[in-house]
């Protein structure tokens, strides 16, 4: 692999546990929904001298000297995440989805705040209230989960809970949830009850970026966002808000919640931000959704229930239960021929978070690899191979090999 040179000399324990995981990525289907492969500038771009500067603060106020080489790659982010989404104002120097969200907590909440969010169970993150995460341990966390029907939101159900706990925010959006969601609704509930509306568009940031989700930017006081994920950056996060939230929003994140931002991932941001701005970007969405549709359509063909019936995003949740196995032992068995999944608890799962009644399905990485539709059919046929077939070595010996002449029509970073 070019540029491990160094690494390779100083340290070749760790050259090699990089050149292992490029041979990792390059050998298996990547169906991991929160997961792509960003372009070679974007890891050029985090692999920089960039890492090295200090620059605690924001472009033209640093609290150190010589960041003017930094200042223009941060205002070249904020600029195209501005362009890029119709936003008012843009804070990228979150060092993961976790702090974006933590510092628009920290910007609009007081300790004690009621909040309401997506259940975890039900689709939604870690950091909307979980009891395990400072969002649920600072904050007097509700929940809504789905329909039990239709397994999608329910929002007369949302509004009902937010007129009985009266949250100070409401967050929109989750991990797991394979449904378009109507923010307008959201903010329908939030202005009823006088709540903020804050939507954490992790995942779907790329496919709203290329259109093919709906937008939840002008209906929320602040979206949060991860880089890494359908939107094709580097591993960071990223808040945008209305201008009002803007100044008292910067110094949550600097110094509420982080100390010196990361120049090199801001850097790759703003690559990132500029590809996705491209026409080919919008293909690429277009191509994601349409991907998840055609596994989802073939997984349906062999027989498999997936939660909510289908998706109309980047991922889909299979339900496990009609086979009798769990999210544990498909995803184990589905390693072990080089699929890549993640089990996942489903809407009112009966097992616990480390078996799971799920597994979680994205086709964002794939679809970077150049795979189609066509392809889809082939690994939903291998994924329900599998399914209907654990323990035996014979079927786990035949997927193995299609897999391996899948994967090569689909060269992974072949520059390195
Ligand atoms: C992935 C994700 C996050 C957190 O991202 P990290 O970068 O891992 O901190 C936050 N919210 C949602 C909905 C996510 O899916």
């Amino acid at each position: 692999m070019s540029g491990l040179d160094e690494v390779t000399r100083v340290d070749p324990e760790i050259a090699q546990v990089i050149r292992n995981e490029l041979e990792r990525l390059r050998n298996k289907i990547e169906l991991i929904a929160s997961e792509n492969f960003p372009s070679l500038a974007v890891l050029q771009a985090a692999g920089s001298v960039l890492t090295n500067k200090y620059a605690e603060g924001y472009p033209g106020h640093r609290w150190y000297g010589g960041c003017e080489c930094v200042d223009v790659a941060e205002e070249l982010a904020v600029a195209r995440a501005k362009a890029l989404f119709g936003a008012e104002h843009a804070n990228v120097q979150p060092h993961a989805g976790a702090q974006a969200n933590t510092a628009v907590y920290f910007c609009a909440l007081k300790p004690g705040d009621s909040i309401l969010g997506m259940e975890k169970a039900a689709g939604g993150h870690l950091t909307h209230g979980t009891s395990a995460n400072i969002s649920g341990a600072l904050y007097d966390a509700h929940f809504y989960g789905v329909n039990r029907e239709t397994e999608m939101l329910d929002y007369d159900e949302i509004a009902k809970i937010a007129r009985s706990c009266r949250p100070r925010l409401i967050i929109a959006g989750g991990s797991s949830y394979p449904r378009d969601i109507d923010f307008e609704a959201f903010r329908a509930v939030a202005d009823e009850v006088g709540a903020m509306l804050m939507v954490d568009m992790a995942h779907f940031a790329g496919l709203v970026a290329g259109k093919v989700h709906s937008d939840p930017v002008p209906h929320a006081e602040f979206v949060t966002t991860t880089t890494h994920k359908t939107l094709r950056g580097p591993r960071g996060g990223m808040i945008l808000c209305k201008e009002r939230f803007a100044q008292a929003l910067d110094h949550a994140v600097f110094p509420g919640v982080q100390g010196g931002p990361l120049m090199h991932i801001v850097a790759a941001k703003a690559v990132a931000l500029h590809e996705a701005s491209r026409p080919e970007f919008a293909d690429y969405a277009r191509q994601v959704v349409s991907n998840c549709r055609a596994l989802a359509d073939a997984l349906k063909d062999k027989g498999m229930r997936l939660v909510s019936g289908g998706t109309d995003t980047h991922l889909l949740l299979v339900d496990l239960r009609p086979l009798g196995i769990t999210g544990r032992e498909l995803e184990e068995a589905l390693d072990a021929v080089k699929i890549t999944v993640n089990k996942n608890n489903i809407p009112f799962d009966d097992k616990p978070p480390a078996v799971t009644s799920g597994i979680r399905l994205g086709t964002p990485a794939v679809t970077t690899r150049g795979m189609r539709e066509e392809e889809m059919v082939e690994i939903a046929d291998l994924i329900a191979l599998v399914a209907g077939n654990l323990g035996s070595t014979q079927v786990m010996h035949e997927v193995r090999e299609r897999v391996e002449e899948l994967l090569a029509g689909f060269p992974l970073y072949p520059e390195l």
